[in-house]
Order: C-alpha cells, then sequence, then structure tokens
C-alpha cells in the first residue's frame, strides 16, 4: 500500500469525480519541508513558528526569523505558504518571557493576545515575515482571533510595518494573502462578518474542539469530549467554509481533524478547500480522496447535519464513504 501510495506524490489531489483540492503540511521548523516535498505537499498550511521561540534562552532576533522564514519560502518555491504568528502561551511557555500565573492559561493571556500587548515583539516578527515575502508565495495567518477587532488591530499593525519597511526602501511582496485562524466558536459564528476582511480561514480544530464543548484538550479525563465529528463542531465548521465562499474567500482547516480519514469526506461534502496535515498523512489522504465522489460527499450532507451524536456520524461515514 506505502508504494501505491508513493506514486501519488507528484499528482494533484482530487477526488474521483474531479474536484480539486489543497492537500498542504503542518511544519514546526524550516527542516521539516523536507519531508512536505517527498510527501507531495501543495502548500505549507500552518507554519507554527513558536518553535524558533522555544527551547532558548532569548527572543530570536529579526535577523534570525527572516532567515528561517526565507528557507522555508525558498523552498516551497512559490507553493503557499500560510505562516501563523506566534501563538504562546496557554500550553506553550517561553523561559525568557515569564508570564504571570493564570488559573485556566488556555483562556488567557496567549497568542494574540500577547501580541497585539507586546508590540514590539510582535513587530519584530512581522518585519522579518514581511521581509521574506519577496521570495515566495507568503500568506500571514494570526492565531486565536476572537473579535472583530483583534483582526483589524493585528492587520493594522502589519500593514504600518509594511509602510515602514517600504520607508526604509526595502521590498515587500504586494500579493501577501492576510487571514486568520478559526479555532474559537466566536469567530466560527461570526464568519460572516469576518469573511469580508480576511483573504482566508484557517479553522484551528484542536482549540475549537477543546473551546466549543468547554474540555481542555490535555486531560485526559475529559477526553470523551473531544469529539471532531459531534455536529456541533460540523455546524460550525460548515458556518465557516459558507461564509468564506459566499465572499469569494477560500477555507483550509490546520487542526488535527484535517488529517483525519472519517473527517475526509465531510469536509469534502461542506466544500473544505485546504486541508493542511502532517506530512506523513498526506499521500494516504490523495489517495483516499481519489476514491471519493464530491457530489456524493455533498449530498450526505443535509443527512449528517441532521444527527445528534458524533458516534452516528461516524458511523454513517464509515457505512457510506469508507467501505472497501
Ligand atoms: C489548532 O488549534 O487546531 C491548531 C492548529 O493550532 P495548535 O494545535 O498549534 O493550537
Ligand atoms: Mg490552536
Amino acid at each position: 500500500q506505502k508504494a501505491e501510495w508513493a506514486k501519488l506524490a507528484h499528482e494533484s489531489s482530487q477526488s474521483a469525480d474531479g474536484h480539486h483540492v489543497e492537500l498542504a503540511a503542518n511544519i514546526g521548523t524550516p527542516e521539516d519541508i523536507t519531508a512536505v516535498l517527498e510527501y507531495g505537499g501543495e502548500g505549507v498550511g500552518l507554519y507554527r513558528t513558536e518553535f524558533l521561540y522555544m527551547g532558548r534562552d532569548a527572543l530570536p532576533t529579526e535577523e534570525e526569523q527572516f532567515e528561517a522564514y526565507k528557507v522555508v519560502l525558498e523552498k516551497m518555491d512559490g507553493k503557499p505558504v500560510v505562516v501563523r504568528t506566534l501563538d504562546i502561551g496557554g500550553d506553550k511557555e517561553l523561559p525568557y518571557l515569564p508570564l504571570p500565573h493564570e488559573m485556566n492559561p488556555f483562556l488567557g493571556y496567549r497568542a494574540i493576545r500577547l501580541c497585539l500587548d507586546e508590540q514590539t515583539i510582535f513587530r519584530t516578527q512581522l518585519r522579518a515575515l514581511l521581509r521574506a515575502s519577496v521570495y515566495g508565495n507568503l500568506k500571514v495567518m494570526f492565531p486565536m482571533i476572537a473579535t472583530v477587532n483583534e483582526f483589524r488591530q493585528a492587520k493594522a499593525v502589519l500593514l504600518d510595518v509594511k509602510a515602514e519597511l517600504q520607508q526604509e526602501g526595502i521590498k515587500v511582496s504586494e500579493t501577501i494573502e492576510i487571514g486568520m485562524m478559526v479555532e474559537i466558536p466566536s469567530s466560527a459564528v461570526m464568519a460572516d462578518i469576518f469573511a469580508k476582511e480576511v483573504d482566508f480561514f484557517s479553522i484551528g480544530t484542536n482549540d475549537l474542539i477543546q473551546y466549543t464543548m468547554a474540555a481542555d484538550r490535555m486531560n485526559e479525563r475529559v477526553s470523551y469530549l473531544y469529539q471532531p465529528y459531534n455536529p456541533a463542531i460540523l455546524k460550525l465548521v460548515q458556518m465557516v467554509i459558507d461564509a468564506a465562499h459566499k465572499e469569494g474567500k477560500w477555507a483550509g482547516m490546520c487542526g488535527e481533524m484535517a488529517g483525519d480519514e472519517v473527517a475526509l469526506p465531510i469536509l469534502l461534502g461542506l466544500g473544505l478547500d485546504e486541508f493542511s496535515m502532517s506530512a506523513t498523512s498526506i499521500l494516504r489522504a490523495r489517495s483516499q480522496l481519489k476514491q471519493l465522489s464530491r457530489e456524493q460527499t455533498q449530498a450526505a450532507i443535509a443527512e449528517i447535519m441532521t444527527m445528534a451524536t458524533a458516534d452516528e456520524v461516524e458511523a454513517y461515514v464509515r457505512e457510506h464513504f469508507m467501505t472497501k
């Protein structure tokens, strides 16, 4: 089976009835690009930049970051690269950036909240990113956006940094897309409004499920509530995809659910444009996609959306789309 999959490395990703999607990869470091290319990733759907900041004793400089972003963009050779700005806090801590103890770190001072507050850190990263933008197809994505104002503020900082660079005579790409992660239920519910202002959405199901179900993604005792196929999650995902398409924007997914074989037929039916997963899952997903009829998955959505439980959804998908 592995040998069969390997043949798909250079094929495009399409369903049996010719519907194209993008199968992209999640990466943490520039070294991860080797695997992305080997497994035929059509882009990077999530570059988790936190790793540049972790395992060291000071903030990475603008120059260090610029080098990392440039390498990734160059190696991807014009294919889309979605870079997520710093998502620290919650479960990820930095030794040199002591944050006050919080009762609920996952509901606390993290990601875009911290970046909008500590603007020096944010601006340094954005300078590095925008300088690197001329080396490839950069898309910038903000994490943990809860309100339209946060997105507007983050975008305004980016545009201000861009103007600053241009004043210094530094070239910045004019085609950078600016998008956001949808990983907080408020932003999924407000997706129709957000869609007018963003260039794209990427659904972060790891957090979206945690926040929707009020179940800590790290806590074993409540892991039974961590249900990607729960109709509540599917409805939010549907809202986000539909809202994006209504405004002519694209919607991707970069949480674990994007690489899940039970979720794939549903996401195909819902019209997800980009699936970003671990590089090692791409060929399996491409092979599965090839055997699915987009039209049939689309026709199943109405029925799936009337179901009451995650188990019902899973049983239905296995019966209709996974019988081999
Ligand atoms: C997510 O929340 O789904 C996501 C992709 O981000 P992370 O797992 O880094 O929180
Ligand atoms: Mg997240």
